[in-house]
C-alpha cells in the first residue's frame, strides 16, 4: 500500500479522497491555491502544500507544482479526483516517470479514451454498440454530405477533444450542414486547441446511461451496474440515480458483462465509466471517462462498494478480489448536484454562506466542502455539494428526497436547490418517464419560475 498520497484537488471530491485514505490508515498531502487557504480538505489533511494563485493553470493544473509537493513531503502517490489533471495522460506519465504512483488507468486508456474518434474506434473493436456515424474524422464537406445521407438526417457533429458539452452542432438537413460543421470546427479550435470534428446519428429522445466499472489492470474488471444521468442541462449533469428506471435485469446483466469483458480485453486499471445513449432498447456507446465521476456516490450506495478504496487499492498493485457475483445491488439510489447558480438564469453565484443546515436521517448522504461562513470563491466550479439520498425502493427514495430538499438550509448565496425541490414534484420524474432533453423543455415551458419560490 502506499506511504503517502497527495490529494491533486479541491472541493468535495478532495474530502471524499481524504475520509477514504483515513480510513486505510494512509496519511494525506492536501495541495491548494491562495484561494483555497481556508477549505476544509486543507483542514482535514495531515499536510498541506500551497502551489500557487487562484487562476487553476497556476495551481491546480500546475504539474511542476504539483510534483514539487510530492518531493516536499514524500507522497508516492497521487489521487487526481475528477476535472483538473483527471484525464491528463502526460501527467500520469510525469508522476511515474517521478516515481510516482498516478491513482487512476494506465496513460495509454486515458490516451485513447481522450480522443473521442479514438475511443469509439476502440469501442467498437472491443464489441461495444456505438452511435452509427463517420468512422473517423471528417475532413470536407462533401464527405461529411455523404455520411449524413447514409445515416439519415438528424446528424449532430462532435469534437474529436470534445469534453463539457462543447463544440457539438446539430444538423437537421443538408442545408444545415455546411454551417454547422463550420461552428463545430471553430467552436472546437477555440476550446480545445484542436477542430477536428466526427459525424453521429443524432438520437432525438435517448436517455444518457452509463456502466460503472472497476479492474486491477491485470484482466480482472466487473462492472457495478448503472446510473441513469438523463437529467440534464447544456449536456450537464443535473441529477442521477441507479437503478435506471428504464432497464430490467437482464438489460443490465447484458450491457454491463458487454463492457466488463471489453474491460478484461485491455486489462483495464481502476475506475471508469462507459457512458451510453439508450434509445428503443438500444445502448449506443458516446464515450469513456478514464477517472471517477462526480455522480459516483450513486453507485456506492446500492452496492455499498467504496469506490475510491477500491481505486487506491489497484493503484497500489492489488488483484481485484470482488467478483461480479459479488456485487449485489440493493435499493435505489438519487444524487442531486446542488450548484451555486440561480436556479432560472443558472447564473453562477459564488459568495460567502451565511447559514448553512445540511439534512440528515435515515439514507441521507452530503458530499460537500462547505460550512456556514464559507466564501465559495469564483475561480472553479460552483458544486455547493452532491445530496445523495438511499432508498429501498425508487418511490421511498424520492419520499425521503423530497423530505431531504426541504431540511436544507444554504443562505447568504442563490443555489439550485429550488429547482430539484420542483422536479422531484414533476410527474414525470416521479413515473422516471424522461430523456436527455426533458429537462431543458421543462425549463423552456417555465417549469420553474411557475411552481417554486426563488429563495433557498
Ligand atoms: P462531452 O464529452 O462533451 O460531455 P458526450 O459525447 O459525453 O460529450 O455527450 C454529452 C451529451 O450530449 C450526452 O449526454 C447527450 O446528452 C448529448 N449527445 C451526445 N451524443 C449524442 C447523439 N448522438 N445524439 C443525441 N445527443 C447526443
Amino acid at each position: 500500500m502506499f506511504d503517502k498520497i497527495l490529494i491533486a484537488n479541491r472541493g468535495e471530491i478532495a474530502l471524499r479522497v481524504l475520509r477514504a485514505c483515513k480510513e486505510l490508515g494512509i496519511p494525506t498531502v492536501a495541495v491548494h491555491s491562495t484561494a483555497d487557504a481556508d477549505a476544509m480538505h486543507v483542514r482535514f489533511a495531515d499536510e498541506s502544500v500551497c502551489i500557487g494563485p487562484p487562476a487553476a493553470k497556476d495551481s491546480y493544473l500546475n504539474i511542476p507544482a504539483i510534483l514539487s509537493a510530492c518531493e516536499i513531503t514524500g507522497a508516492d502517490a497521487v489521487h487526481p479526483g475528477y476535472g483538473f489533471l483527471s484525464e491528463n495522460a502526460r501527467f500520469a506519465e510525469i508522476l511515474n516517470d517521478h516515481g510516482v504512483h498516478f491513482i487512476g488507468p494506465k496513460a495509454e486508456h486515458i490516451r485513447i479514451m481522450g480522443d473521442k474518434i479514438e475511443a469509439k474506434r476502440t469501442a467498437k473493436r472491443l464489441g461495444i454498440p456505438v452511435v452509427p456515424g463517420s468512422e473517423g474524422g471528417v475532413t470536407s464537406d462533401s464527405e461529411a454530405q455523404k455520411i449524413a445521407d447514409d445515416i439519415g438526417y438528424p446528424v449532430l457533429i462532435k469534437a474529436a477533444a470534445g469534453g463539457g458539452g462543447r463544440g457539438m452542432k446539430v444538423a437537421r438537413s443538408a442545408a444545415e450542414l455546411s454551417t454547422a460543421l463550420s461552428t463545430a470546427r471553430s467552436e472546437a479550435k477555440a476550446a480545445f486547441g484542436d477542430d477536428a470534428v466526427y459525424i453521429e446519428k443524432y438520437l432525438e429522445k435517448p436517455r444518457h446511461i452509463e456502466i460503472q466499472v472497476l479492474g486491477d489492470g491485470k484482466g480482472k474488471a466487473i462492472h457495478l451496474g448503472e446510473r441513469d444521468c438523463s437529467l440534464q442541462r447544456r449536456h450537464q449533469k443535473v441529477l442521477e440515480e441507479s437503478p435506471s428506471p428504464a432497464l430490467n435485469t437482464q438489460a443490465r446483466d447484458q450491457i454491463g458483462e458487454t463492457v466488463a469483458k471489453a474491460m478484461r480485453e485491455i486489462q483495464y486499471l481502476g475506475v471508469g465509466t462507459v457512458e451510453f445513449l439508450y434509445e428503443d432498447g438500444k445502448f449506443y456507446f458516446i464515450e469513456m471517462n478514464t477517472r471517477i465521476q462526480v455522480e459516483h456516490p450513486v453507485t456506492e450506495m446500492i452496492t455499498d462498494i467504496d469506490l475510491i478504496f477500491e481505486q487506491i487499492r489497484v493503484a497500489a498493485g492489488a488483484e481485484l478480489t470482488l467478483t461480479q457475483s459479488d456485487i449485489r445491488f440493493h435499493g435505489h439510489a438519487i444524487e442531486c448536484r446542488i450548484n451555486a447558480e440561480n436556479p432560472v438564469s443558472f447564473r453562477p453565484s459564488p459568495g460567502k454562506i451565511l447559514h448553512y443546515y445540511p439534512p440528515g436521517g435515515l439514507g441521507v448522504r452530503i458530499d460537500s466542502a462547505v460550512y456556514q461562513g464559507y466564501t465559495i470563491p469564483p475561480y472553479y466550479d460552483s458544486l455547493v455539494g452532491k445530496l445523495i439520498v438511499h432508498g429501498k425502493t425508487r418511490t421511498e427514495c424520492l419520499m425521503r428526497l423530497s423530505r431531504a430538499l426541504d431540511e436544507v438550509v444554504v443562505d447568504g448565496i442563490e443555489t439550485t436547490l429550488p429547482l430539484f425541490r420542483a422536479l422531484v414534484r414533476e410527474k414525470d420524474v416521479i413515473d422516471g418517464n424522461y430523456h436527455i432533453h426533458w429537462l431543458e423543455q421543462f425549463l423552456a415551458r417555465g417549469g420553474m419560475t411557475e411552481s417554486e419560490p426563488l429563495s433557498s
